[in-house]
């Protein structure tokens, strides 16, 4: 008897395909379970592959081992990432229409379609990760921790993570989805500024200076250089508390629920919670011999832009209140 996740459901449940005809004939096994996938999907849907693998749509050839080693990790965080997302309530589905591939790609200011993941090893052409409407790219020698450290410490970042990678990326999807298209740009521009002003100018200009510890009104340095960035790191940030305060409460056999679990309006009460669960962490982290995993500060600016974040996202929670 194995478990796979079962995504629409937020849970484990039991599967037993060795011996057919057996099984739990409502699902099948994602035709990624090769490659590590271990959720399911439900018969009745139709589909071949889970929630998480039908968005990737960019994946090394078979024939590279490394790079498909790569990628089976990337799988892992990417299927943290939307599970997460899927608890939130945040709609998370391909697009209807194929990214560039019949269709132009969508623009700026065209309504969100949903997204797509590539996930590429592509060696010769560094810089790949990021995001264009509809889809985003993640350079899958992120994954290997001599890379990624080397480029940490040539950017003066704090820390970097593939999941970190990702949050980020989906941040700049969930803009157009929260901010954007609700036309919600005066709230925005006000904490965060206006994100109209040039961004090539402005990631050059970022990037030709020397780094530095954030100002007291960013979560990061690299959030400083352009208002859609700032949003981009302060989202990360916001899904990794959440992350960060649901597992504790699972582990503490507090009430846990998803979205539920930090039912706590905007009053800033999580933002509380988290500061007291990130001290210890970090404290403990550190007692181990290894750097402080959050190093950063939640100054009131920064939880002002994080309440903004959680205000948006909960616009679009299923009104059920469910997950
Ligand atoms: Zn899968």
């Amino acid at each position: 008897m194995e478990l796979g996740f079962w995504p629409e459901g937020d849970e484990f449940v039991m599967l037993d395909d060795r011996i057919p005809g057996t099984g739990d004939p409502r699902y099948w096994r994602c035709l990624n379970a090769a490659w590590g996938c271990n959720w399911i999907v439900e018969a009745e849907s139709g589909e071949i592959w889970c929630r998480s693998c039908r968005l990737t749509r960019g994946r090394p050839d078979t024939g590279r081992a490394d790079a498909v080693a790569a990628w089976e990790i990337a799988e892992g965080f990417k299927r943290r990432l939307v599970r997460q997302l899927m608890t939130l309530g945040l709609p998370i589905e391909a697009p209807t229409h194929p990214v560039g591939v019949d269709a132009p790609n969508p623009q700026l200011g065209d309504e969100p379609d949903g997204v797509v993941f590539d996930l590429v090893h592509l060696p010769d052409n560094p810089g790949m990760t990021g995001h264009r409407p509809g889809a985003i790219t993640l350079d899958l020698r992120e994954v290997d921790d001599g890379y990624r450290e080397q480029v940490r410490v040539s950017l003066g970042e704090a820390e970097r993570t593939v999941l970190g990678h990702l949050r980020h990326e989906v941040g700049h999807h969930y803009w157009r989805v929260l901010v954007d298209a609700p036309g919600d740009h005066t709230a925005f521009r006000a904490l965060f500024g206006d994100e109209r002003t040039d961004y090539e100018a402005a990631l050059e200009l970022h990037y030709g200076r020397p780094t530095g510890p954030p100002p007291a009104s960013h979560i990061t340095y690299y959030a400083t250089s352009h208002p859609a960035e700032d949003w981009a790191e302060t989202f990360a940030h916001y899904l990794a508390i959440r992350d960060g305060i649901e597992t504790v409460d699972a582990y503490s056999n507090r009430p846990v629920g998803g979205a539920d679990a930090l039912d706590t309006g905007s009053d800033g009460r999580w933002v509380e919670r988290w500061r007291a669960i990130s001290e210890i962490v970090n404290a403990v982290t550190v007692g181990l011999g290894h750097p402080a995993p959050y190093p950063y500060r939640i100054t009131e600016p920064v939880s002002a832009k994080l309440s903004y974040v959680h205000e948006r996202v909960a616009t679009v929670r299923r009104p059920d209140g469910g997950l």
